[in-house]
């Protein structure tokens, strides 16, 4: 090809940098961050860049210039930061096309994404829409959902059902499936669609099912199987709605009840896949697969913003055999070859690993590093699953004091309500995994 901009590259180098104190300032001012006010009130630490489990900051803070990342950027950056092969796929794919419209047109990157995805997730999903982030993905999931039930002459069926405690994103139709009380949403509770709420599944992993739990989950199904379009779970870990465990028996139980009650299952494993909880997938805790299924986070090794909905054949049919067969769905940036060849790249590099072993190291370490935060007063429950660890306070953190505690110990950490928690990208070495952890207990005893 001719080298359109030969004549027109820039001379100029990049702009100048803003010194700390400017950037910080310009910040309070004009931008927004996660659930914050405007202006900002709480300072961020400003990070100068970012190389395996290490944050640079631009400047000391509490006496570090690094901080070893206990969040992996909220459960995304599984291989760690700067990766050789990660930035080989996104510097290959920059040099071929950054993106092109999906409508009309398609290339191998989302192809090829598209086709691992359904090789590694369970069998019976077939079909991949390539979202921008895991809250569309969820919005795209109940629109399946609403949609193959309207196709199939039943509109009438078009709620949803969860249990308490979950988190499925900030748009509109995952908020009306977030836990309604103590949440983020609760301002919203009287405009958003109102779906049907059971209690949250019995904390934890290994607790013996609980049959009269088991049965409540039935009753919910069956009373309101008429209007219900499908049934929206996270697998096995409760994540930012709680950081909670359950059994995966539940799972069994939604999907023979789903099953029964002709109500769709979908599982949102947006936090829980690739690995996390020591399955490839939660779903495969419990050897059932759903009708359809959200990942994301992960999905592009935290490099890009990326996720996708998977469904089943019968799904896709159904929807696109109806009155109106289409899926009316089209982000601008579907299926974006950047962050797709990103995420091929991050799935082989995941599954050409000993990932189970490495996942299983990190809970070891976790489970004998966390163990001497359950001596503290103020610690009501110490928990590791897979490569996650939390300690639970019996009251909110104070996240000042928490995240200073953290970052003198050299690890950055973010607790939210009660909880302290820790998932490391699946590089951590055993003496980082050794700080983390003393940094989740400092954080427990000064938050
Ligand atoms: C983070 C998360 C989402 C939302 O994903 P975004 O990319 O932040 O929109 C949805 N569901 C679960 C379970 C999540 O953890």
């Amino acid at each position: 090809m001719p080298e359109p901009y030969a004549a027109a590259l820039p001379r100029s180098a990049a702009p100048k940098p803003y010194a700390p104190d400017e950037l910080r300032a310009l910040d309070r001012a004009h931008v927004w961050h996660p659930y914050g006010p405007m202006p900002g009130r709480q300072e961020p630490l400003i990070v100068e860049s970012a190389s395996g489990v290490r944050l640079r900051l631009a400047e000391p803070v509490e006496g570090q210039r690094e901080l070893v990342d206990g969040m992996s950027s909220w459960w995304s950056a599984v291989h760690g930061y700067n990766h050789p092969v990660l930035n080989e796929a996104a510097r290959g794919q920059l040099d071929r096309m950054s993106h092109v419209m999906f409508g009309g047109l398609t290339h191998e990157p989302a192809v090829r994404l598209a086709t691992r995805l359904v090789e590694i997730t369970p069998g019976p999903l077939q079909h991949v829409f390539l979202a921008d982030s895991g809250s569309v993905s969820v919005e795209v999931a109940v629109k399946m959902c609403l949609q193959y039930w309207r196709s199939a002459g039943r509109p009438a069926k078009r709620r949803l059902l969860t249990w308490r405690g979950g988190y499925h994103g900030d748009t509109w139709q995952p908020m009306s499936v977030c836990d309604p009380e103590g949440g983020m949403h609760e301002l919203w509770s009287g405009s958003l669609p109102r779906q049907v709420f059971v209690d949250a599944p019995p904390d934890g992993f290994d607790a013996e099912p609980d049959p009269a739990y088991a049965r409540r989950l039935r009753e919910g199904i069956a009373e309101h199987a008429d209007e219900l379009a499908a049934v929206i779970v996270e697998p096995v870990v409760q994540g930012a709605g709680g950081m909670r465990f359950h059994s995966p028996a539940y799972l069994r139980v939604l999907r023979e009840a789903c099953d029964e009650h002709d109500v769709l299952l979908v599982l949102d494993e947006i936090a829980t896949g690739f690995g996390r909880t020591g399955k490839l997938f939660a779903a495969g805790h419990a050897g059932i697969s759903p009708d359809v299924m959200c990942v994301g986070k992960a999905l592009t090794g935290g490099y890009l913003t990326m996720a996708a909905t998977l469904c089943t054949t019968r799904v896709a049919e159904g929807i696109s055999s109806g009155e109106v067969p289409v899926l009316a769905h089209g982000p601008t940036f579907m299926g974006n070859p950047l962050a797709a060849s990103v995420a091929s790249a991050s799935v082989d590099l995941l599954l050409g690993q000993d990932w189970e072993g490495e996942v299983a190291r990190i809970g070891a370490g976790l489970r004998s590093g966390l163990a001497p935060a359950a001596d503290l007063a103020a610690v009501v429950d110490v928990r590791v699953l897979g490569a996650i660890g939390v300690v639970q306070l019996d009251h909110e953190v104070d996240m000042a004091a928490a995240t200073r505690a953290a970052v003198r110990e050299g690890v950055w950490l973010r607790p939210f309500r009660d909880l302290v928690y820790t998932m490391p990208p699946y590089v951590t070495e055993d003496e980082d995994v050794a700080r983390i952890c003393r940094a989740v207990c400092a954080a427990a005893r000064e938050g």
